[in-house]
């Protein structure tokens, strides 16, 4: 079986997002374009305490920035590859295979994608939506359901807020509580905004769900969806 090729970027330049969460933009050494479909990840290569660990990072690139590509990411409490990333710096070099990955939006089809994201789980939706929005016309909607503990929370905040002004069929729901963020949860944000909306109003079967967040509780939202009537290709998921 061969083994996939590792290719080696360039940390450009990195932005902080938010007072947890960075963003690193990399460019290939060897200058080769990044060829990805929305919502695809990339295998990191991350040598920590003499060994190499993997971790998967989405492509939050808009499509059309294959050059100069991004990654997301915010660094988990004792969390090795996070911090490892968090340590790095401009011009530092980092390996990584891909792009992987089935949870995607290529070619969207007449009808309404509810895009629902728990915190940095919005990152997959970025180059989602702009897809849907740059070639899918007026009989395709788009609703963007994003959970955060906090406004300052919110990533790429004024670009949904930027899309939904240009867009008639894209809306952008932030669900922000006001909480710390060990308060927050899928459970107390998600879950009932989802029964409401969802499940127990109108059911409209040519809606089709991604959903995109951390942890076990990402299943609660697809079994809650799926028990309500949609098909199960209807309710895709990623789980961090
Ligand atoms: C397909 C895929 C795509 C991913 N894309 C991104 C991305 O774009 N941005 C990103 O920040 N992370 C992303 N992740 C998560 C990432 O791969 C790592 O799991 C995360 O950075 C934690 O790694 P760590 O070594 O620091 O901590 P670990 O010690 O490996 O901690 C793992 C624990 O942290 C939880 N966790 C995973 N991701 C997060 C997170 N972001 N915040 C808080 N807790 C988390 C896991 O559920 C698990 O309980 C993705 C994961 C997958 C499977």
């Amino acid at each position: 079986m061969s083994s996939s090729p590792i290719f080696t970027a360039t940390i450009e330049k990195i932005i902080e997002r938010t007072s947890d969460t960075r963003s690193f933009f990399l460019r290939a050494v060897n200058g080769r374009k990044l060829s990805f479909l929305p919502g695809q990840f990339l295998s990191f290569l991350l040598p920590v305490g003499g060994e190499t660990l993997t971790r998967a990072y989405t492509i939050a690139s808009l499509p059309g920035e294959e050059a100069c590509f991004e990654i997301c990411l915010n660094q988990v409490d004792g969390g090795p590859g996070s911090s490892y990333l968090f340590s790095r710096k401009e011009a530092d070099l980092l390996c990584f295979t891909g792009p992987w990955g089935n949870f995607v939006l290529n070619q969207p089809t007449a009808a309404e994608y509810i895009f629902i994201a728990d915190r940095v789980g919005v990152v997959p939706f970025r180059p989602m939506i702009a897809r849907l929005l740059t070639t899918s016309g007026h009989h395709t909607i788009a609703r963007l359901l994003y959970a955060a503990p906090q406004v300052g929370d919110l990533l790429y905040n004024a670009e949904w807020q930027g899309w939904e002004g240009q867009c008639a069929h894209f809306s952008f729901r932030p669900l922000v509580v006001g909480c710390e963020p060990e308060e927050y949860s899928i459970e107390k944000v998600l879950v009932p905004y989802v029964e409401q909306h969802f499940v127990k109003e109108a059911r409209q079967h040519s809606r089709r769900f991604y959903i995109c967040g951390i942890g076990r509780s990402v299943l609660l939202l697809r079994d809650l969806l799926r028990g309500a009537g949609y098909e199960r290709q209807a309710v895709k998921y990623e789980k961090w």
